[in-house]
C-alpha cells in the first residue's frame, strides 16, 4: 500500500493517541499497518496525549501491546509537561492532586510536597486537576477549599470527554469544571489546545514539514494552529462528521474517517 498524496507531502507526523491511534484497548481500524507503512516510507512519528492517567512508560507498553513500536522519546504526555512546568517554577511548594498515582508521581518528581492523604490537603499552594477514573467528593472539597484559600489552579486539559467503545466518557474537563465552578477560579491549562505538547514533539522530531493528526477540534486542531502547523482531523474519536463539517476556526486541512483512510492511498 502506498502513502496517500496529501500525507506524503509531509516529512513527519505528530499523532494524538486517544481516538486517533486507539480507542480504549483497541487500535483504530488499520492504525497498526498504517504506522508501519508511514515508517517504512521514512516518515518520522511522534505521539502526543492529553490523557493524564498514565506515565510515559505505560503508554509505551500500551503501544507495544497493540503492535506499535514506540520508545519513551516518541511519546509526549501531558503528565510530563505538567512535571516540567512545575519543576521549572514551583519547586518546594505544596500540592493537592486530583489524578492518578502516575500524576501524583509527576508532581512529586517536580519537587513539590504532596498533601494528598494528609490533614493539610485543603491548604495546598497548588492544585493540579487531571483525569482519573477514581474520583471522590473529598477530592473536590480539598481542591475547592485550597483554591478558595488562594491556591493556584492548574489543569491538564479542558477535554470534556474521551472516546471509549460504548461512547464518550467524562474527561479531565468535566472534573475541572466541578473545581472551577465550586471555587470560582479559572485554571491554567498545560495540555492541548496550548501548544506546549506539540512544540515538545517538534523539538524531538527535528525540522521538517509536519502534520498534526487528532480527533478533537478544540484540542488537537487548535493546538496545531497555535503551534503554526497543519492539522488533519480523524472521526474515529470525539468528533462527529457534522461537527467537523461545521468547523470554522480552527479548521483542519483534511477530515478523514480514521488514520488509515487519511494516510494510505485508497482503492
Ligand atoms: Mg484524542
Amino acid at each position: 500500500m502506498a502513502i496517500a498524496p496529501f500525507v506524503d507531502g509531509y516529512d513527519q507526523l505528530i499523532l494524538d493517541l486517544d481516538g486517533c491511534v486507539y480507542v480504549g484497548e483497541e487500535s483504530t481500524p488499520g492504525a497498526v499497518e498504517t504506522l508501519d507503512e508511514l515508517r517504512g516510507a521514512g516518515k518520522r512519528i511522534a505521539f502526543v496525549t492529553n490523557d493524564p492517567r498514565r506515565s510515559g512508560e505505560e503508554y509505551v507498553r500500551k503501544l507495544w501491546g497493540l503492535g506499535i513500536r514506540a520508545s519513551l522519546a516518541d511519546v509526549v504526555t501531558v503528565g510530563g509537561a505538567m512535571q516540567h512546568l512545575l519543576a521549572e517554577t514551583r519547586t518546594g511548594r505544596t500540592a493537592f492532586v486530583i489524578g492518578t498515582a502516575a500524576m501524583c508521581r509527576h508532581v512529586a518528581d517536580a519537587g513539590l510536597k504532596l498533601l494528598n492523604g494528609t490533614d493539610l490537603a485543603s491548604r495546598a499552594d497548588v492544585v493540579v486537576v487531571a483525569g482519573t477514573d477514581d474520583l471522590v467528593y473529598d477530592d473536590l472539597r480539598n481542591a475547592v477549599l485550597s483554591v478558595r484559600r488562594g491556591a493556584e489552579l492548574l489543569g491538564t486539559s479542558r477535554d470534556p470527554t474521551y472516546p471509549m467503545p460504548d461512547g464518550l466518557w467524562p474527561g479531565t474537563g468535566a472534573l475541572l469544571a466541578a473545581v472551577e465552578y465550586g471555587s470560582g477560579a479559572q485554571a491554567t491549562i498545560v495540555g492541548k489546545p496550548e501548544p506546549g505538547l506539540i512544540r515538545t514533539a517538534l523539538e524531538r522530531l527535528g525540522a521538517g514539514r509536519t502534520l498534526v493528526v487528532g480527533d478533537r477540534l478544540d484540542a488537537d486542531v487548535a493546538a496545531a494552529a497555535r503551534a503554526g502547523l497543519d492539522a488533519a482531523l480523524v472521526l474515529s474519536g470525539g468528533t462527529t462528521a457534522a461537527e467537523a463539517e461545521a468547523a470554522d476556526d480552527p479548521r483542519p486541512l483534511v477530515v478523514a474517517e480514521n488514520l488509515a483512510t487519511l494516510a494510505l492511498r485508497q482503492g
